[in-house]
């Protein structure tokens, strides 16, 4: 058995796991992929200290650091239940995997990130990175005195259209719906800035470009069923943020009403001898850098747990 098994490799779980393998405990990290959403990512540059880099070269990093520790790396394997350990006859935490085999551990840290809901219209897949985007705070800066659209009116939407007006020229919000699901003083806000249009009933239909960016937008209007374009540079894609929490349906691991990972400010989840870190988590703000301090907040309570509890 392990002393710490972390469920997921991404910046969180990297971090996590350099933190357990330098109190020099057995340490296991189960990924499905290791590097996580950074390996979608082109351009970082709000990782501070490192100035610019990207995403594949940063996941390779974190990789690289991770195996200069005695840490089992095992890639390419998805975790599909937990037990806790009250629930084990050896009294140990199981993590039950896809391919049948079962990881036991006495303490876990899951730090199985999330993913940005996509729109699923032609041209989303082709221009990511090249003008579909769904990171605000990460690649904002890189649209300055362009024209932008930001899909979706909730408040993760109407926050990005407030945060991109600073820097964009011109942002087009589309929701799909009549109205908008926003806070009441995010709208208020946003039809402040002279800036922001807002478009309802707006169903987006395609992304268009020229091979290599993309330079326009393609919607229905739902109530005349109306097509129409808007020329622009960049598309913030902000309709959901869901975190990869499923296969903790039946562990007894308490979920807000999001299906994030409730956790409290040690990092300790519901269940005793299990911790969460990062996207999966209720912690706000998405980005790698909370990310990796979760993960190594989680690593040390983790560790406190262990020495303040008996082995099986
Ligand atoms: P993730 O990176 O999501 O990693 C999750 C890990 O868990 C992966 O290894 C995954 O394979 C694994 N996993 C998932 N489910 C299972 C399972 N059931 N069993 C086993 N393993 C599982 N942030 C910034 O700070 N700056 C940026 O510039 C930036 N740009 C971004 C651009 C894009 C396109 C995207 C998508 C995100 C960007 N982010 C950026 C956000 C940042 O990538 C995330 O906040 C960060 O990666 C979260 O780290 P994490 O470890 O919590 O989760």
């Amino acid at each position: 058995p392990y002393e710490v098994l972390v469920v997921g490799g991404g910046p969180a779980g990297a971090s996590a796991a350099i933190y357990a393998a330098r109190k020099g405990i057995r340490t296991g990290v189960v990924a499905e992929r290791f590097g996580g959403q950074v390996m979608d990512t082109m351009s970082i540059e709000n990782f501070i200290s490192v100035k610019e880099t990207q995403g594949p070269k940063l996941a390779a990093a974190l990789e690289e650091h991770v195996k200069q520790y005695n840490v089992d790396i095992m890639s390419e394997q998805r975790a599909d239940g937990l037990v806790s350990a009250e629930k084990t006859e050896d009294g140990y935490i199981h993590v039950e995997l896809e391919s049948g085999a079962t990881l036991k551990s006495r303490s876990v840290i899951l730090s199985t990130g999330a993913r940005w809901r996509e729109m699923n219209v032609p041209g989303e897949q082709e221009y990511r990175n090249k003008g579909v985007a769904y990171c605000p705070h990460c690649d904002g800066p890189l649209f300055k005195g362009k024209k932008v659209a930001v899909i979706g009116g909730g408040n993760s939407g109407i926050e990005a259209a407030i945060d991109l007006a600073g820097i964009v020229e011109q942002v087009t919000v589309l929701e799909f719906a009549d109205t908008l699901r926003a806070d009441q003083v995010l709208v208020d806000k946003a039809n402040s800035m002279n800036n922001i249009s807002i478009i309802k009933s707006a169903q987006t239909t395609e992304v268009i470009g020229d091979g290599t960016r993309v330079n326009a937008l393609n919607y229905i209007d739902r109530v005349t069923g109306e097509a129409k374009q808007i020329e622009l540079a960049g598309i913030f894609v902000q309709i959901g943020l869901i975190p990869n929490s499923d296969f903790l349906k039946t562990s007894g691991v308490t979920l807000s009403s999001r299906g994030e990972i409730e956790v409290n400010a040690k990092g300790e989840t519901s269940v005793a001898g299990v911790f969460a870190a990062g996207d999966v988590t209720t912690v706000p703000y998405k980005q790698i850098i909370i990310a990796m301090g979760e993960g190594s907040k989680a690593s040390l309570s983790a560790f406190d747990h262990l020495i303040r509890t008996p082995a099986p």
